[in-house]
């Protein structure tokens, strides 16, 4: 290969070219430390400077004052489904979870682990092609807090608009849509993600969170799973995913450069577009499995007339430099995964090639 691909992988997944190529140029004396930050201790100036810099221009981003703390942690956003029971579902009350994907049946599931669960909405049995309305929410009577994920990245569906419920704390999974577009961050008491999808690499998950949830956290757990602990030291209690928040913060300053969310939404909208244009207009021959009203910006997941065709668009699509096209087992077909680092050329590369495809194949 002597080229590089246009990479619609689910995650880990396609980072912008600046990156790697400061990363690249830095790696072997990381601003004349005579060290690549792959050598560098967590406690040097050098690392705590990063960490200091990607805490402050996330936040800058979300538009989030001193009321916010952003936390780098390890465990990816599983852990997460685990944690957020732990410190914020006490004995004899109940948490409440709207699901919309696999990914929050899982962060469910952990919960009932800790306590009293109750589900306040789902759209399950229509295979989780949209997004529950919010008059189909039905909250139990106090909740601890109410889980939602932003972005269903199987199944290509995305909120358009969140719901708020007053003084109930607002949780979401953002693994597959953070820093996507605008929104009003405040909304949410805690937000996580897996960075392995639009914020940098694997190995680090980001928890951003008003900073009251992050004090007296429940003694009875373990140190690490204590947001407590790592909100006091900066995420620093331990050896963090140091190069992990090092390439994070090149993409945080990246998405800066390019104008912010408000300019990386006009982006993303122009992507999506030209692939749902081409589902739309396909006369039926591409066949999207989000409904219109509910489809990400993110993961767009659609189907051929047969399984057949749908092997051979994956696999001549590979041959062509368009990889990671093939859909989760769950929905089957395909799924072009478009965060934001994918580029107007890459879908338009996808975008000619379904047209091609038809055309032959059609
Ligand atoms: N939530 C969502 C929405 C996801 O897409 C994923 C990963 N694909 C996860 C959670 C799990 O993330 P991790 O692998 O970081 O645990």
């Amino acid at each position: 290969m002597t080229h590089r691909v246009f990479n619609f992988n689910a995650g880990p997944a396609a980072l912008p070219i600046e990156v790697l190529k400061q990363a690249q140029a830095e790696f072997l004396n990381y601003q004349e430390t005579g060290m690549s930050i792959l050598e560098t201790s967590h406690r040097s100036k050098a690392y705590e400077a990063i960490n200091r810099e990607a805490e402050a221009t996330l936040k800058e981003l979300l538009g989030l004052g001193d009321n916010y703390r952003v936390l780098f942690l390890q465990g990816g956003a599983s852990t997460q489904f685990a944690m957020i029971p732990m410190n914020f579902l006490p004995q004899g009350r109940t948490a409440d979870y709207i699901l919309t994907g696999a990914w929050s049946e899982k962060a469910l599931k952990e919960a009932k682990l800790f306590g009293n669960t109750h589900i306040a909405a789902t759209t399950g049995e229509d295979n989780y092609k949209r997004i529950p309305k919010i008059d189909e929410i039905q909250l139990s009577e106090n909740p601890a807090y109410v889980h939602i994920t932003s972005n269903n990245t199987i199944f290509g569906t995305q909120w358009q608009e969140f719901p708020s419920f007053g003084q109930v704390p607002l949780i979401a999974d953002m693994s597959s849509d953070i820093l996507n577009k605008p929104f009003d961050a405040e909304k949410f008491s805690l937000i996580y993600a897996g960075a392995q999808k639009n914020l940098g690499p694997s190995g680090v998950t980001v928890v951003i969170a008003r900073k009251e949830l992050l004090e007296n956290n429940p003694k009875a757990i373990p140190t690490m799973m204590r947001y407590e602990t790592h909100a006091k030291n900066d995420s620093l209690y331990n050896t963090p995913p140091a190069f992990s928040v090092y390439i994070l913060n090149l993409v945080l300053q990246w998405l800066k450069a390019q104008g912010g969310l408000a300019a990386i939404e006009k982006r993303n909208v122009e992507k999506a577009s030209l692939i749902y244009n081409t589902i739309d207009q396909s006369g039926g021959y591409y066949r999207g499995h989000a409904q219109k009203d509910s489809r990400s910006l993110m993961n767009i997941t659609f189907r051929l007339p047969s399984e057949e065709l749908e092997k051979a668009f994956a696999s001549q699509a590979e041959k062509a430099g368009l990889i990671g096209l093939k859909g989760h087992r769950s929905v089957g077909g395909l799924r072009a995964s478009i965060y934001n680092a994918m580029t107007v050329e890459g879908c338009r590369a996808l975008e000619q090639f379904m047209l091609n495809f038809q055309h032959k194949n059609g």
